[in-house]
């Protein structure tokens, strides 16, 4: 068992020993059961957020509406979740009540695929309900019980099917396809920002093209925002041999450039994704540099900075424009200076050496100079530049 396990162990044991059920569940088994890598462990188990207090020390209310406790021990946190049950879903997206319940079964019965719906006991025993060791065999994505119901009480499930399609590899049931296809107008009805985190997920999967070509058959993309416009743009992205993008940037970057936007526009169409104001101006700088591959200045190469043109090379390759990485960081390493803050003039100077008034020429005065030296035509000193700046400007 990989270490997580071993270390959570006495948490569940402790539970038991006070006659509650404990269980790993979710992702982790999954993951094991795969022979891959986990991050953090979930445990359910019967005890009610009250009875979980009362066994352990230290404990905070990380989401003790959902039947969340977290249990410090030995300085980690392990997140302990109360078997529950949901009902309403009268939104097509959360359900608009929890009940804790005492049973695996009906806690498991409410998850969203037969492989994240498997239970592993503290001894290492997997405890199989639904059909999910089968599945993981067949490398099958299926939902738990029937797939247009479960689709009906939170919509998002369909994007999470399709996400795990890329995630690992895996083929998508029949069934749960057609109710995907069947149903999957319902995902106007999920916020943008759960839609976002499971498209990002799915781009950058070990299988993009198979989670694509799924999220394309079943029509999802109708109902992503503009992706509704770009369904030959989509279909381009889904044929590139060896898609392998390596951060939510290049995901954008790629879109936008096959997309046929320009990057401004690519900027717009985050904005309706709900981006952050950081990532938006990091793809449209990307997407701009992309536009000049593989001849780049110095102007680009400064503008844009080392890490952003390497996503921006990353996305080259798929129009056979890429440079070899070595190629591209001698280029930006042997830039003259690599911000303003190496340039060695100042405002401070220019009012103190040449007498400026402080006003919009010192600026002036400094982006001239930022130019010259960048492009090669002054040294970076001091003495020269002030020179330069009081024979010649
Ligand atoms: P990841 O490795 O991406 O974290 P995960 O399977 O752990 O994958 P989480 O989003 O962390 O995914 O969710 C943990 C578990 O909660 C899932 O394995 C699944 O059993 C359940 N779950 C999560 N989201 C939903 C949902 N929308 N509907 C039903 N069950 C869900
Ligand atoms: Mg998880």
């Amino acid at each position: 068992l990989p270490q997580n396990f071993i270390d959570a162990r006495p948490i569940l044991e402790q539970l038991q020993k006070h006659g509650y059920e404990a269980y790993f569940v979710g992702g982790s088994v999954r993951d094991t059961l795969l022979e891959t890598s986990i991050n953090d462990v979930d445990i359910a188990t019967s005890a009610y957020p009250a009875e979980v207090k009362n066994i352990f020390k230290r404990t905070v209310d990380t989401g003790i509406k959902h039947g969340t406790v977290m249990i410090l021990d030995h300085g980690q946190g392990y997140e302990v979740t109360t078997f529950r049950t949901e009902s309403g879903y009268q939104d097509f997206r959360r359900p608009d009540s929890v009940t804790f319940v005492r049973s695996l079964k009906e806690d498991l019965k409410r998850r969203d695929l037969t492989i994240n719906a498997l239970a592993m006991d503290p001894q290492g025993n997997i405890i199989d309900l639904f059909g999910g060791l089968n599945d993981l065999k067949a490398k099958t994505i299926k939902a738990v019980g029937q797939p247009a119901a479960r689709f009906h009480e939170d919509a998002l499930r369909m994007m999470r099917a399709v996400r795990f399609v890329s995630q690992l590899g895996f083929t998508l049931d029949n069934q749960t396809r057609l109710a995907i296809k069947e149903n999957a107008p319902l995902l106007t009805k999920i916020a943008v920002e759960r839609i976002h985190v499971e498209w990002i997920k799915l781009m950058l999967g070990k299988d993009p093209q198979k989670g694509l070509n799924e999220f394309l058959k079943t029509q999802m993309f109708q109902y992503c925002l503009s992706f509704k416009e770009h369904e030959e743009g989509l279909k381009k992205i889904a044929q590139l041999s060896n898609l392998n993008l390596h951060s939510e940037i290049a995901v954008w970057v790629l879109i936008g450039h096959f997309f046929g936007l320009k990057p401004e526009e690519t900027g717009q169409m985050l904005r309706e994704w709900k981006s952050s104001n950081e990532i938006i101006a990091d793809v449209v700088k990307a997407q701009k540099a992309l536009n000049h591959f593989p001849v780049l200045n110095p102007q680009v190469l400064y503008q844009t900075g080392l890490p952003l043109l390497l996503v921006a090379n990353q996305v080259a390759k798929y129009e056979n424009n890429a440079l070899p990485e070595a190629t591209l960081s001698d280029w930006y390493n042997s830039l003259p200076i690599k911000s303003k803050k190496e340039l060695q003039l100042t405002g401070t100077d220019l009012i103190k050496n040449l007498e400026f008034k402080p006003g919009p020429q010192i600026g002036k005065t400094i982006n001239s100079i930022e130019q010259l030296v960048l492009n090669g035509k002054l040294p970076n000193k001091k003495e020269a530049l002030l020179h330069y700046t009081k024979t010649v400007m």
